[in-house]
């Protein structure tokens, strides 16, 4: 017997029907002795139509603490209809909102981070046989206000609550059935891995790859809690994510992240002095807006161009804030880009490989892909593309570094 922490994505409780098949797949885990607990999301595209309220109500960036509030509701919703579903094929549950739990977050509404987590009602409704069913993505803080941990953060509660709870195993429960070497959506060859380091994986979620929340990768591998990523919809054993161990297979390359939330600043003819660069990134720090990627040209007559990503959602803003910061240093232009594409290679095997990077430019240059920026760290590349070449940079890669599914290439 073992405890479970399962976590449901917003495909696997679109409707009522779905969510009465996540009902049975619990059922199905309760009747084989374990004990289950239960995290989900909102239903799909709920959590963008509160969004899009939102926006509606209160502009394009709405009162934080408001926006929490109104995002939260999503998971109330899916907590009540699976409990009641759970009943209805005479297993008991019982839901529990973040701070019916309390799962306690700090003060940073919309990306909010899991400090505590009490776990003792949570450990009495196990007791008594019921299953606690849990809103993931929320949380409450030291004011007693509701949190957000983030697009994507169910992933995160549901690690959070498995260290907690010292689970034997979290299951992150999607509409794909593992882990893969790009995202089956674009790539349709992409092959599922079996197993794939808590290192790896954090690189490729916090590179885009939305299967799994950046966080809840960082807390499964800080607090040694066995991940798996796994279909609702069939059986199959999904891909684990693992420490790393000696004798684990060690692809040069093991799987490909693609994000697509990003743009592009450059600021031209900029004197080539000391303090230029926190001149110009010290005004976008202090708006809280992060930077990812930063340039900075040979200057030539004593001038340099300086360019760096943020986030999409932040362009306007550090456009705007750089205009009087232009003035100040006496910048030739701003010009911004936010058609732009990251794709990034990441694997273990880098770190004792030579070449990766000359291959990764050799394949995309074959294919007349104009390389705007890039960056390295000991396993991962990332390139910075024309946002229209990004489908073609992942499948030129994908195909470079020999990723794709073997017995799918042959029966094709
Ligand atoms: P959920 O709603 O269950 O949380 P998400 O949409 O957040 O599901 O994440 C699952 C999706 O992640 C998949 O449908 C897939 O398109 C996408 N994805 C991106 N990269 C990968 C990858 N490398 N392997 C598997 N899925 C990926
Ligand atoms: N419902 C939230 C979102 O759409 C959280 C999640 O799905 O993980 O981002
Ligand atoms: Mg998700």
């Amino acid at each position: 017997m073992a405890l479970i922490v399962q976590k449901y994505g917003g495909t696997s409780v679109g409707d009522v029907e779905r969510i009465q098949g996540v009902a049975q797949r619990v059922a199905r885990y309760k009747q084989a002795g374990h004990d289950v607990v239960v995290v989900v999301s909102a239903m799909s595209g709920e959590t963008n139509r509160l969004m899009a309220l939102g926006q509606a109500a209160g502009g394009e960036k709405p009162e934080a603490r408001e926006l929490d509030v109104l995002l939260a509701s999503g998971e109330q919703v899916t907590i009540a209809l699976l409990s009641m579903a759970l009943g209805q094929i005479g297993i008991s549950a019982r839901s529990f909102l973040g701070d019916q739990v309390a799962v306690q977050t700090d003060f940073a509404f919309g990306k909010a981070r899991i400090e505590r987590i009490d776990t003792q009602k949570l450990s009495l409704t196990i007791e008594q046989g019921s299953v606690p069913v849990v809103a993931g993505f929320q949380g409450v803080n030291a004011d007693g206000d509701i949190t957000t941990l983030g697009r994507g953060g169910s992933d995160t509660s549901a690690v959070a609550l498995a260290a907690a709870l010292q689970a034997d195993e979290c299951e992150i429960c999607t509409d794909v059935d593992g882990v893969y070497t790009a995202d089956p959506r674009i790539i349709n060859n992409a092959r599922r891995l079996g197993q794939i380091t808590f290192e790896e994986m954090l690189e490729l979620a916090s590179l885009g790859s939305k299967v799994l929340h950046p966080r809840s990768v960082e807390f499964a591998g800080r607090y040694k809690v066995p991940l798996r990523v796994l279909s609702t919809f069939q059986e199959g054993p999904g891909t684990l994510i693992t420490m790393e161990t000696d004798n684990m297979e060690q692809a040069i390359v093991s799987g490909i992240a693609h994000a697509l939330d990003e743009a592009k600043i450059t600021v031209a003819g900029v004197p080539d002095v000391p303090g230029i660069a926190s001149k110009i990134l010290g005004p976008i720090g202090r708006k809280n807006i992060e930077v990812d990627m930063i340039l900075q040209n040979t200057g030539a007559d004593g001038l340099t161009d300086f360019t760096f990503t943020v986030k999409r959602q932040d362009f306007a803003e550090a456009l705007a804030t750089l205009e009087s910061v232009a003035k100040e240093i006496d910048a030739r232009e701003i010009s911004g880009d936010d058609a732009i594409a990251k794709v990034s290679i990441v694997g273990v095997g880098m770190r004792s490989h030579a070449g990766v990077a000359t291959r990764m430019f050799d394949a995309l240059a074959a294919e007349n892909i104009n390389i705007q920026m890039i960056s390295t760290s000991e396993i991962k590349i990332s390139v910075v593309v024309a946002e229209r070449y990004m489908e073609l940079a992942v499948r030129t890669l994908h195909a470079e570094f020999d990723l794709h599914d073997q017995a799918a290439a042959a029966d094709a």
